[in-house]
């Protein structure tokens, strides 16, 4: 093909490989956003290095024409697909999201999904196709006729492929390569996998041990219940609680408004201080915590279930682990959230819209959970990027400033308040929907607690989830239901996130034989028995 040859002579290598460079990070630039896309373009660097080094051998080029095209190709697929995904669904490939859809999907759904795509499909293959060629071709043509590299431009050579070495030490740095990232992914996709067939049998022990407690609701009525979960809430900075700023005007009005049928506990504990331990508990009554289910565990869904309840799950959450153990036990489950990890940026209002479908539902009796995100850091993500309610010169800062709280941290806690702000208006539209859908002639209650607390300067100079101190288990639990009032005295009682399941199944009007009213906070005869922390004199009762 002496034309072909003619033409490939044409572009210079030092052109050719200036033309590789741009496509190959162009497309890695449009897959990966922020660092992680310098982390990428990092770890290129060393191939074009290698492309770029005078190589007489035919044999050596020959071979290093083929890793390196096969390597930059890699990068180009990866680039192509994670692009396809950050567009159609907002979504990285180690999603719960994505992963659960791979590890679920038969070859059937498979070949269903292609036909859905249609032409997109083929454009996407069309296109990946000419990239690799051009790729190919590229790569060759850039790794002929090299001039030689002068002396100072080797050692200059050598010294950034040093430095990348050393960054690819670093377990960040590496794992977006795509071989490593990519054969991770399908590790946890095959794990995933093997995980499920427990889980679902898990839930079915779960179903049958509800089953055999046999319970009943009590009341005839029509029944609607919401249980509101958040996420990383501390109540001493709720103005409810007494915050020295004004972060849930919402609450505290409603808290008024609604007065008598309200309860604000004002010393809930929960009982650990990371989101999976605390659920764990929080669900089954107390009887699952860091450890494996009892074989007689119950679980707050299944007895709602087994009470003849529709169950409604809807999260804002992308927590596969979560979702199994808790939300799959719900007859309906909605996932808002598809990004993983901290930096995920999916507001909590976007639980409103499926919480109205599910109260406008026409099931009789309905229990309806939402998990939210709260305030999990990262802390200015949870709230609209337009909202500053708060300023730095009030007196919260400056009893801050007095305990020597850095500057830092003093910052941090405004975003921290804002977003426990914008939780209050979030909040509070749930108790307005709850209460707005009450059906006629049936009653409704709504319930909300935190998973756990936060630590933002309260007692340390640190930011974050904290086993260590007691802000890391001070959370906000409250209530209202439109049947009757609540007992006098449950507003002073200590109360602890583990035992939350009594209240719900009070609030559902649910009973059976084997349950323990003495955990529930509204009974006569609640026996506080104080939570095991590992804190030291810690008053519960304050
Ligand atoms: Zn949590």
């Amino acid at each position: 093909m002496p034309l072909a040859r003619t033409r490939a002579a044409a572009i210079p290598p030092a052109a050719a490989g200036l033309l590789l460079l741009l496509l190959v990070t162009g497309v890695s630039l449009v897959g990966h956003e922020g660092s992680r896309a310098a982390r990428v373009l990092a770890m290129l660097v060393p191939v074009f290095i290698w492309l770029r080094w005078p190589i007489v051998s035919t044999w050596w080029r020959r071979l290093r024409l083929v890793i390196v095209s096969l390597t930059l190709g890699m990068f180009v697929l990866d680039g192509v697909v994670r692009a396809y995904m950050l567009d159609r669904y907002q979504a990285v490939p180690e999603s719960a999201m994505v992963l659960a859809a791979v590890a679920n999907t038969t070859s059937r759904e498979m070949t269903e999904y292609a036909q859905s795509m249609g032409n997109i499909l083929w454009i996407g293959l069309l296109g990946s196709g000419v990239a690799l060629c051009a790729v190919f071709a590229l790569t060759g043509m850039s790794g002929r006729h090299q001039a030689p590299l002068s002396r100072s431009a080797r050692w200059w050579l050598i010294g950034i492929l040093v430095v990348c070495c050393i960054a690819f030490a670093g377990k960040h740095w590496r794992r977006y390569h795509p071989t490593i990232y990519w054969s991770t992914w399908a590790t946890s996709v095959a794990n995933l996998r093997a995980n499920w067939a427990n889980q679902e049998e898990e839930r079915s022990q779960l179903l049958r041990n509800a089953q055999k407690a046999n319970p009943r609701v009590t009341s005839a009525t029509t029944s609607t219940v919401v249980l509101v979960i958040s996420d990383s809430v501390n109540r001493d900075n709720m103005s409810l609680y007494g915050y020295g700023r004004s972060t849930t005007p919402g609450l505290t009005a409603l808290s008024k408004e609604l007065e008598g049928r309200w309860l604000t506990l004002p010393h809930a504990w929960s009982t650990a201080a990371g989101t999976w331990a605390s659920l764990s508990g929080v669900f089954s009554f107390g009887q699952r915590g860091q450890g494996a289910p009892a074989g007689d565990t119950q679980h707050v869904l299944a007895i709602a279930r087994a009470a003849g309840y529709q169950v409604w799950w809807v999260s804002n959450h992308d927590d596969i682990a979560i979702e199994q153990q808790h939300g799959m036990l719900a007859h309906s489950v909605q996932t808002i959230n598809r990004q993983p990890g901290r930096g995920s940026a999916s507001l909590d209002g976007d639980v409103l819209r499926p919480l109205q479908a599910a109260l406008t539902h026409p099931a009789p009796r309905k229990l309806i959970v939402l998990h939210l995100l709260g305030a999990h850091p990262d802390y200015r993500r949870r709230a609209p990027a337009d909202l500053n309610p708060f300023t730095a010169d009030d007196a919260v800062d400056a009893a801050m400033a007095r305990d020597g709280r850095p500057l830092w941290l003093r910052k941090t806690r405004l975003d921290y308040d804002t977003a426990i702000s914008y939780h209050d208006s979030v909040v509070s539209e749930t108790v307005r929907l709850t209460r707005q859908h009450t059906p006629a002639n049936g009653e409704a209650a709504w319930m909300y607690i935190s998973d756990h607390g936060q630590e933002v300067g309260h007692s340390a100079n640190r930011a974050g989830h904290s086993a260590a101190t007691e802000a890391g288990y001070k959370i906000p639990a409250m209530a209202w239901r439109s049947s009757k009032p609540f007992p006098a005295t449950a507003a002073h009682r200590a109360f602890r996130a583990d035992w939350a399941g009594w209240l719900l199944t009070d609030l559902m009007n649910i009973e059976w034989a084997t349950m323990e009213p003495k955990r529930n906070v509204l009974a006569d005869h609640y026996a506080w028995e104080a939570p095991h922390l590992p804190l030291d004199g810690v008053r519960f009762d304050r």
